[in-house]
């Protein structure tokens, strides 16, 4: 029985994770559960999955779901950051599931490899803004880690055909050439920036392929969130950044590859749901029956690979300029770029969102926040708060 710790479990992620409990009840369990604030799913999880734990962030939302689960024993309500890193620490837990949005993700990452519990990663900015943290603690603690993000997901699939790759942390083998990481390109696609200047929230949300949360669907149509997965890749497969190579490819069928010295490319395809990558993160090695749709090659007929378009994505080039200017400071290094440009990303996706600002403010707020910070190599936890709190705080002048 592998037992679970399901971070942010009422989002998009961590309800197909617990979907995946449902299915594999003689193999999976729940031993903690945490929310932001929403009590009404939370509450029939907890009666549904009956973890030891439950986090509700929110102090507020907490007493509320405590009011309500009074007929209930065994399962203890906590609240804020303690106990979001108990949740993620707990003693019943084996596997950690990081399914949270945003950087209050890399605290109880951190907690719970200091536990030795295995991760399944589905939060980018844990890697993003502390990579240089986080991969040398894995080491250190003995600690697996598996992405969710189906892109990462399909490296590390295709990195299976190398012995001995029981690891994400792999692919600085000498046999990888490099990654091919697939994007879609989201819904504008095609279009330049002047067309794209005067579109609203309702146009950004139109993803093609993929049924995502709010603000990764944001972050698809800028492209940010191809440039945060570029970061991504650096740490978990130990990339440098000429070995990242970003493909277009509109079907989502091939959600990335591998390129190997040989000459060989190994891929994997799929339909796209997030479901398969889920299950592979928490059941690896082994691979469960009709997880995801079965891929209809016939159906889909053609596949088309196309250059990114930098002109028109800036945010997008950014990323990779970002990446370059961070990985000169050293490989393992680490500095605050990556923070002010997920920061600045964040900040400004909420005001989008919000209908506050326009869609190309949200570059433009980007660059200059990237422009006008002074940078920090090899921040600690502590700094790379402080960057994110300083962002925030130039973006609002
Ligand atoms: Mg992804």
């Amino acid at each position: 029985m592998k037992r679970l710790s399901v971070l942010g479990s009422t989002g998009s992620i961590g309800r197909q994770t617990l979907e995946l409990v449902r299915k594999y009840p003689e193999e999976l369990s729940v031993a903690a559960l945490s929310a932001n604030a929403s009590v009404d799913l939370l509450e029939e999880q907890v009666r549904e999955f009956r973890p030891g734990i439950v986090c509700v962030y929110d102090a507020d939302a907490a007493k509320e779901l405590r009011e309500r689960l009074r007929d209930l024993s065994g399962t203890t309500v906590t609240e804020g950051m303690n106990g979001l890193l108990e949740a993620a620490s707990c003693d019943e837990a084996d596997m950690t599931v990081v399914a949270v949005v945003g950087m209050i993700g890399i605290r109880p990452t951190i907690a719970a490899i200091e536990a030795g519990k295995t991760i399944a990663l589905a939060n980018k900015e844990t890697l993003v803004t502390a990579g240089h943290i986080i991969v040398p603690m894995l080491g250190k603690y003995g600690v697996s880690l598996y992405p969710i993000d189906s892109e990462h997901s399909a490296i590390f699939q295709s990195l299976q055909t190398l012995s001995g790759a029981r690891d994400a942390f792999f692919g600085g083998h000498p046999s990888v050439k490099r990654i091919l990481l697939t994007a879609s390109g989201g819904p504008f696609r095609g279009r330049t920036k002047e067309e794209m200047e005067n579109y609203t929230v309702e146009d950004a949300l139109k993803h093609p392929n993929w049924s995502m949360g709010r603000k990764i669907t944001v972050d698809s149509a800028t492209m940010v969130n191809k440039g945060l997965e570029m970061m991504e890749a650096r740490w978990l497969f130990g990339l440098r950044p000429d070995q990242i190579r970003v493909v277009i490819h509109p079907q989502s069928v091939l959600h990335s590859a591998v390129e190997f010295i040989d000459g060989a490319v190994i891929g994997q395809m799929g339909t796209p749901d997030m479901r398969l990558p889920i299950e592979y993160a928490i059941c690896y090695p082994e691979r469960k029956e009709q997880i995801a749709d079965q891929l209809d090659l016939f159906t889909v007929g053609k596949l088309e690979f196309l250059r990114p378009d930098e002109e028109n994505f800036p945010a997008f080039a950014l990323a990779g300029e970002v990446l370059e200017r961070d990985y000169g400071y050293g490989a393992m290094t680490g500095t605050t770029l990556p923070v002010v440009y997920n920061a600045a990303n964040e900040y400004a996706v909420a005001r989008f969102l919000e209908g506050e600002c326009g869609f190309m403010d949200i570059p433009r707020m980007i660059r200059r926040a990237v422009d006008e910070h002074r940078v920090v190599s090899a921040p600690t936890l502590v700094q790379i708060l402080d960057a994110e709190a300083e962002t925030y705080e130039l973006l609002k002048r």
